[in-house]
């Protein structure tokens, strides 16, 4: 499985070869958060790479700037940054996804120094006023890197950018679904590394690599050893190896409502029309997280949908310690699953992987919970 390899060893670092050879020829901008329309940063030529903190293992520096009260994942970010593990950067785009974020972002324009920095204003709620508003920060975004890097985004661009990038997402989609059947080619913790690798590799060289990948796994033997099929979904989750506990212990990740799993590609890009307005329909009304507010319905309805579609014994939620919106969104989870009979186990967690003997003791029960109902 050698591509499937190539996609695992590049999650496991934030950066790779791709960043190396792409910073001979140009510019890379990290951003925050997947609500940030990549494709405008691409039809400029410049490579986007989402923010990850992979390989952070204490926050001393960044400890001086944000309390121990703030989400971990925006403290080791910001410790990478300080540490100067982000050089390759030219830029960052942030955008208020969430406090946490939008403090970390107040650190990072004051103590990081970063050439180019942007903050997008994304609404809350989904609305046409909203719309506009949103089209209007994407319009604000698209001048300001014209602008910062002396280059023009023509539509034309704009287009080819949005056409590659629905190409990814159909592709990552149908890897994505054939996790449906009784014996999946790839695992989660698998999964997962193709989604967190993907984001920091140009498109049209991971759309031969998905391409790729799928021609390998017509072959592979499928996982049938396991206990349950399990969904997991709450927080920020870029950690192949958190996943891989749950999977040790014969609980398969078979589906996710994460912002580093189908939520990044489920919906697409109209390429028909405007293409800034296109960008702001997608980006505000695509698979809803915790930060939307009236959204609630339709994420328990995405999960449910899933859990049919895919076959799923029990729900994983998992959040971040001081995660206020995934807090809440936890809190209802539990008990409207409750409700539909779908086991539920909630795990809080940090960034920097810890407690992972609790955990295993934790999964270990539900998975016997689980075999109990088959009884
Ligand atoms: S995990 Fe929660 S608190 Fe942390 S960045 Fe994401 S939404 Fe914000």
């Amino acid at each position: 499985m050698k591509t499937l390899q190539l996609f695992i060893e590049a999650s496991h670092s934030i950066s790779n070869s791709w960043i190396d050879s792409w910073k001979d020829k140009g510019y890379i901008l990290g951003y925050f958060c997947t609500h940030v329309p990549e494709e405008v940063v691409y039809a400029a030529d410049i490579l986007p790479v989402r923010i990850r903190a992979t390989g952070c293992s204490e926050t001393s520096l960044a400890d001086a700037y944000l309390s121990s009260f703030n989400c971990s994942f925006v403290r080791c970010s910001l410790e990478m940054a300080l540490g100067k593990k982000y050089h390759f950067l030219d830029g960052v785009v942030s955008c208020n996804s969430c406090d946490h974020i939008r403090r970390g972002y107040d650190v990072w324009k004051h103590k990081v120094g970063i050439p180019y920095k942007h903050f997008l204003q994304v609404p809350r709620i989904i609305n046409d006023e909203a719309l506009g508003t949103f089209r209007h920060e994407i319009g604000g975004m698209k001048e300001s890197l014209e602008e910062y890097f002396n280059i023009d985004i023509s539509e034309e661009k704009l287009r080819e950018s949005i056409n590659v990038y629905n190409d990814v997402r159909k592709l990552m989609k149908e890897l994505y679904g054939t996790r449906k059947n009784g014996s999946p080619k790839i695992s989660g913790s698998e999964f997962m590394s193709v989604i967190t690798a993907s984001t920091a590799i140009p498109k049209h060289q991971l759309k031969l690599l998905l391409n790729q990948l799928l021609n390998e796994l017509v072959d592979r033997e499928g996982h049938s050893n396991y206990r349950a099929r399990l969904m997991i979904v709450g927080s920020f989750l870029d950690d192949p190896n958190y996943i891989q506990i749950i999977e040790n212990l014969g609980g398969l990740i078979v589906a996710d409502a994460l912002c580093y799993g189908s939520r990044y590609f489920w919906d697409l890009v109209e390429e028909k029309g405007d293409p800034i307005n296109n960008l702001a329909e997608r980006y505000l009304k695509k698979v809803p997280c915790a930060r939307m507010i009236g959204e609630h319905d339709n994420r328990i309805k995405y999960v449910m949908d899933t859990v049919k579609e895919f076959d799923v014994d029990g729900v994983v939620f998992q959040r971040m310690k001081f995660c206020d919106f995934w807090g809440g969104e936890c809190f209802m989870f539990r008990r409207e699953l409750k409700e539909r009979g779908i086991p539920f186990l909630e795990l809080e967690r940090e960034y920097i992987l810890s407690g992972v003997e609790a955990m295993k003791t934790r999964v270990q029960a539900f998975l016997e919970s689980i075999e109990a109902r088959r009884l």
